[in-house]
């Protein structure tokens, strides 16, 4: 989750000395978006970099070759009329004759012989023809009739890489969650090489399919790189924005990537324990990831542990406790933390945790009966044995490479499990119920339940180490 406003600081210090500047050139001046803001930041963006010397065109139409003119990038901020044949044909020769050219956004919209759209999203009534070589260029246009392009609620999607060995997403992340517009239905052109694609869910007026969104054109003996994404500053300001931006732009001038990746962020854990007695060589766990920093929150009664502003904060949540005091603020709290995509590995005993709370239940997909209710026995637990653990499902990035194990360690008996849980590891221990990790049912929250885990001989064991190391990047999304 990249919920922290990245600026330009995420981009600096990358600065490869020793090849000279990029030139770059920003086409702006003209948009439905604000484009004073966005261009400004764009600016900001690529000089970051350290590989860009960049200047702005905020009066495009009429350019000529002289414009271009010892430019080596062209960035297209840019949806309004076209320019004129002369300065067309110079961009097109530009790119042609081997330059770059960027993409950004509502300029896949510009030129298609659509409504020209004026400043703040009004219409004007007015079309041109189509320049169709703009079309080819770009790789992917907007276009009008039954498949029309367009694009759901604005919300958060992640924007998954499709392509991880082009030199624009090598070493970065292979997803990054984006707050932006999905373009979809685009017509997108066969020379167009896909880079990456977010999921365009129907809930927000999606398609219900994957949409490119990241991609490149070679276009003569010139190379384009096009994000649709970036409908304002905040959509810019992301991560994987300004990673991709400043990369794509680089590759698209010169047909390389020499700034190294930014190093990735660590995800942030708050690790609640409390309720129930643990050995202090539980920490060990934590100690030495180099990918992980985490907090302790002592009690889940601290204001930190289910505190409001949790979902800002944290990345996943490691449950490690066992407590049946929770406010219905919150309750509400947690739920918006694994709303806004905040994940859960739930460990142990914190399968008996709100056992009045069916919400909780839910979310965890089981629940240890601390006594007898109804119909259902309470349930039972047996510590110092001996467990034979198998995969059910090998090709979960939670259990990815973990193989059968033997682990010495606690087992539990009649508890519940979510029937729409799934299952990740079983065992056939006698008193022992037979799913021992499981998912959540709910499909789109990353919560994960593991059963084992209750002394330090659990701790130390190579198998629960790696299992929970995966479990927790991926209820962080990596
Ligand atoms: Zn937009
Ligand atoms: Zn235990």
């Amino acid at each position: 989750m990249f919920r922290l406003l990245c600026l330009t600081a995420c981009l600096a210090g990358t600065a490869a000395a020793e090849s000279p500047k990029i030139q770059a050139l920003i086409f702006s001046g003209r948009n439905n978006h604000e484009w004073r803001l966005t261009t400004a930041h764009l600016r900001n963006l690529l000089s970051a970099t350290g590989r860009f010397e960049v200047r702005v065109d905020e009066a495009p139409a009429g350019c000529t070759a002289t414009t271009l003119a010892g430019f080596d990038l062209l960035v297209l901020d840019y949806n309004g009329p076209r320019w004129g044949p002369g300065c067309e044909q110079a961009v097109e020769t530009f790119v042609r004759g081997g330059k770059g050219l960027v993409v950004i956004h509502a300029a896949s919209y510009a030129f298609g012989g659509l409504e020209i759209l004026g400043e703040g999203h009004v219409r004007t009534g007015q079309r041109e023809p189509a320049w169709a070589e703009y079309a080819r260029m770009v790789g992917g246009s907007w276009v009008e009739g039954p498949a029309k392009t367009g694009h759901g609620r604005r919300h958060l999607f992640q924007v998954r890489t499709v392509d991880q060995d082009h030199p624009i997403m090598q070493g970065l992340p292979a997803g990054s969650d984006q707050n932006d517009e999905l373009y979809h239905r685009l017509a997108m052109r066969p020379e167009a090489h896909v880079l990456a694609v977010a999921f365009d869910a129907t809930e927000i007026e999606g398609t219900g399919k994957d949409e490119p969104i990241l991609w490149t054109v070679e276009y003569g003996r010139g190379r384009v790189f096009h994000t649709t994404l970036g409908h304002d500053v905040e959509a810019m300001s992301s991560p994987g924005f300004g990673a991709t931006l400043g990369r794509g732009a680089e590759w698209a001038a010169t047909g390389r990537v020499e700034t190294p990746p930014p190093p990735e962020r660590k995800i942030s854990v708050l690790l609640v324990t409390g309720g129930h007695d643990y050995e202090s060589s539980f920490y060990t766990l934590f100690q030495n990831q180099p990918d992980l920093r985490w907090d302790h929150g002592l009690d889940r009664a601290s204001a930190e542990a289910f505190g409001r502003d949790m979902a800002g904060k944290y990345d996943v949540l490691v449950l490690y406790d066992l407590a049946q005091n929770i406010t219905e603020e919150e309750k509400r709290n947690l739920m918006a933390f694994v709303a806004s995509g905040g994940g859960i590995v739930a460990l142990h005993h914190t399968l008996g945790s709100f056992q009045g709370w069916e919400g909780y239940q839910e979310l965890i997909g089981g629940k240890y009966f601390l006594k007898a209710e109804g119909d259902h026995p309470a349930s039972t637990f047996q510590h110092d044995v001996w467990i034979n653990v198998q995969v059910a499902d090998p090709e979960h990035p939670v259990t990815r490479g973990i193989t059968p194990f033997r682990i010495y360690d606690e087992v539990y008996n009649k508890f519940w499990v979510s029937p729409k849980a799934k299952v990740l590891l079983t065992t056939h221990h006698p008193n022992s119920g037979r799913a021992i990790a499981w998912i959540s049912p709910q499909e789109k929250a990353r919560v994960v339940y593991i059963q084992l885990g209750h002394s330090g001989q659990a701790y130390s064991h190579p198998s629960f180490q790696q299992l929970l190391r995966q479990a927790i990047r991926w209820a962080a999304r990596r």
